[in-house]
């Protein structure tokens, strides 16, 4: 058997003492259970934002705005360290942590004096919340019978230097990975590293996008060849739906890597999109589980999932984007037409989420960003250009939607009321998904739950939760 487990721990499941506590709780049962566990951490909650807003506030020459946020954060990580080793410092976490914040203080000094933030600087500033967090639970680990060292993730996950979404180098990766974090673990120990965080090969910090933590734990996960790899989080598992959308969502027993990752994709925000590749390589299974909820089974990806009687395992929903409508009437069948529409978004390096296309109208939608301005008027030098922000993408995902009759009926009967803007099925064979206002997605996914996970199958979906919640 493959010992080798990789956990991974998000912001929620490290936000206090006592949150870092019961992470210790979990890590120590797998220890008990003969596993060996290589923990990968996210910055404590809501760190991150802080310390983007920080950076953005000293980058327009906020200077008293950038420190103000990084004295409050500097108090909430020394309580934090200070209550996990009992007021007992003399590991020389608290000074350390000083040093760090004094550290990032002068870079912000430096860049509301200079009054411009470059990637690169935004990148070493944000990569201090996984750095503080990893470092903090390595030593409490330590201190509650964990033999437990920390690895920064910089030395292990090579990038490119695309800064703020930068790409892993897969083969450096497997190599330090070896050379780090092998030996320890095969010594037992557990290795503690941050997420979300590494550096390019001359060593300048980079990150990996939003969300990157479960990133790096796959690609920890699929370097060395773990035999699973572990999402802990804040809910039971990847659900019905968004739970904060949808309090009666239940939680999705098993679920297949090609389910999950067009989840992912569309903005079912439990698992970042990029988490799935990694472990589909290397066939290493996934589960989703809960911190604050430690014996509830989780979620369980794995290559195939088993036959489900209902069509959809989940409905994703991505907010925040733009509808891009350019039409061309002198393009009229022209070739080379559409080439030249995405080329104006690959020089721009913006994803294209949705596309649909009639005679002489090309429909796009974007994440909603500042580039929108330029993209526009770069296409309108090919034929006239509308954009329309503040739209929501509604993503149903099942692999039971092959070649089922009536499903589409089902779906657009259920959100009668709602304006459906531009719909896609058929590029992916196991979804169906359509743009609405953002305003109406509250309406539109409970009604869309309620017509699709009302008699849920019990095989796949936990209706026993369903049932005390009845009770
Ligand atoms: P972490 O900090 O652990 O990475 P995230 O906040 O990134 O956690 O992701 C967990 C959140 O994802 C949940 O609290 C939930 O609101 C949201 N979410 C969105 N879609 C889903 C879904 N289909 N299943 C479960 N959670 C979902
Ligand atoms: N801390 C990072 C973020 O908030 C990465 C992560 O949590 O996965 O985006
Ligand atoms: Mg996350």
């Amino acid at each position: 058997m493959n010992k080798l487990v990789v956990m991974k721990f998000g912001g929620t499941s490290v936000e206090d003492a006592v949150a870092i506590d019961r992470t210790a709780q979990i890590v120590r049962s797998r220890v008990a259970s003969g596993l060996t566990p290589i923990v990968v951490v996210s910055a404590m909650a809501k760190v991150t934002d802080q310390l983007l807003a920080a950076a953005a506030a000293a980058g327009r020459g906020d200077r008293a705005g950038a420190l103000c946020i990084t004295a409050r954060l500097r108090n909430r990580h020394l309580e934090t360290a200070s209550a996990l080793v009992s007021g007992d410092c003399t590991s020389g976490i608290c000074s350390w942590i000083e040093s760090e914040f004094a550290g990032l203080d002068e870079i912000l000094r430096g860049l509301s004096a200079i009054g411009e933030l470059t990637p690169r600087t935004s990148d070493m500033i944000v990569s201090v919340g996984e750095r503080l967090s990893s470092r903090m639970i390595a030593e409490a680990f330590a201190r509650r019978d964990l033999d437990a060292v920390h690895v920064d993730a910089r030395r292990c996950i090579v990038t490119d230097s695309q800064h703020g979404k930068a790409i892993p180098q897969d083969a450096s990766i497997e190599q330090r990975l070896k050379e780090h974090v092998l030996p320890q673990a095969s010594a037992g120990r557990v290795c503690v590293m941050g997420g979300f965080i590494g550096a390019t090969e001359k060593g300048v910090t980079t990150t990996l996008g939003r969300g990157g933590s479960d990133f790096t734990a796959a690609l920890v996960g699929g370097g060395l060849d773990a035999g699973s790899i572990e999402i802990w989080t804040d809910v039971n598992g990847i659900m019905t739906t968004d739970p904060r959308i949808c309090p009666n969502a239940l939680r999705v027993k098993t679920i297949s890597f090609e389910e999950a990752a067009e989840l992912a994709y569309f903005g079912a925000k439990v698992l970042h999109p990029a988490t799935i590749l990694p472990a589909v390589k290397k066939n290493i299974p996934v589960l989703v589980l809960n911190s604050k909820n430690p014996m509830n089974e989780g979620t369980r990806i794995i290559s195939l999932a088993p036959h489900c009687r209902s069509p959809f395992k989940s409905i994703a929903v991505k907010r925040r984007l733009t509808i891009i409508d350019v039409v061309a009437s002198r393009m009229l069948m022209s070739h080379g037409y559409l080439k030249a529409i995405f080329d104006v978004f690959d020089r721009h390096k913006c994803p294209v989420d949705m596309v649909s296309t009639s005679e002489v109208s090309v429909s796009l939608t974007v994440d909603s960003n500042d580039k929108l301005p330029d993209i526009a008027a770069d296409l309108s030098q090919l034929a006239d250009v509308k954009y329309e922000g503040r739209k929501a993408l509604i993503c149903m995902v099942g692999e039971n939607i092959r070649g089922q009759n009536g499903i589409a009926a089902r779906v657009f009967q259920a959100i009668r009321h709602v304006n459906v803007r531009m719909i896609s099925q058929g590029a992916s064979e196991i979804n169906m998904s359509f743009m609405i206002e953002e305003d109406d997605t509250e309406e539109a996914v409970r009604s869309l739950h309620e017509e699709f996970f009302a008699d849920p199958d019990s095989d796949i979906f936990d209706v026993e939760a369903l049932k005390e919640v009845m009770r």
